[in-house]
């Protein structure tokens, strides 16, 4: 896996959150995929307190404890509520605008980092992985990789607690059966483009992957997959953790 550092010229959201943060609105932030329409995510959003976020982010962060590392931290919306219930995190990111910002948030321990670089070793006793946090494994072949940086990051009771999404919805024909070419690539991989202002990012894959997908996964590598809680779209929280 690459485990690159974005730059700010190539950092969108980056710049996004450093606007909202800055003067407390935003341009629009776009998303392109060549499998969707244009969309765009909703700056504020990236923004969301503990009581307006989606029961599923609630549901891990009551579930998170000891030291606690968020992956993809973003703004540090997950980060500062946890602070503000009294627990110990860390945040990493591969942006170093959105890490600025966590850091004038007051997020204590944010660091620009990105989850799979070798020098980043670790012990926490909960890793996070939000918003459809499944998305930087990127694609189905890295899962292995995936596993074992959790493997390494994690104490021997550690657990990972990580939302995503069955994207089979998409597929669906109107009598109910669902159209997916099994030969092809995993239907959960998406390729996204996101742009604010004229600030582009480059292309990157993102995976969205099924529990059932991610379950047997995980016993391939050494872990245990719970299903916590389904949300309300194809979206659930699932725990992981090391298979005794
Ligand atoms: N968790 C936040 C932000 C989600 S957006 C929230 O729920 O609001 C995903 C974030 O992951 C982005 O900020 C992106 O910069 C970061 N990211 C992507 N790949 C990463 C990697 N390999 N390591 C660390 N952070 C990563």
């Amino acid at each position: 896996m690459k485990a690159t550092l974005l730059t700010a010229n190539i950092d969108p959201m980056g710049a996004a959150i450093t606007d909202y943060f800055t003067h407390h609105k935003a341009d629009r932030l776009r998303v392109f995929s060549s499998l969707f329409d244009e969309d765009e995510i909703p700056v504020k959003d990236l923004f969301r307190t503990a009581t307006s976020m989606p029961i599923l982010e609630r549901t891990a962060l009551k579930l998170a404890g000891g030291k606690i590392l968020d992956v993809g931290a973003g703004s540090g919306c997950h980060a500062l509520a946890l602070q503000e219930a009294g627990k110990e995190v860390c945040a990493i990111d591969i942006s170093p605008l959105s890490v600025e910002v966590m850091k004038q948030r007051g997020v204590k321990d944010a660091r620009l980092v990105n989850l799979f670089d070798e020098t980043f070793y670790e012990h926490f006793d909960t890793i996070l992985l939000l918003m459809n946090g499944s998305g930087i494994i990127g694609k189905i072949e890295n899962l292995p990789a995936f596993f074992l940086k959790m493997k390494q990051l994690l104490n021997p009771d550690g657990y990972v607690l990580m939302d995503s999404s069955d994207l089979r919805y998409l597929f669906e024909e109107e009598d109910g059966s669902y159209l997916v070419d099994l030969a092809g690539d995993y239907y959960g991989e998406i390729d996204f483009e996101m742009q604010y202002k004229d600030i582009k990012g480059s292309v990157f894959d993102w995976l969205y992957i099924d529990f059932q997908t991610l379950n047997m996964y995980a016993m391939q590598h050494g872990f245990k997959a719970e299903l916590v809680k389904e949300g309300s779209h194809y979206d659930y929280l699932a725990k992981l953790s090391l298979a005794k």
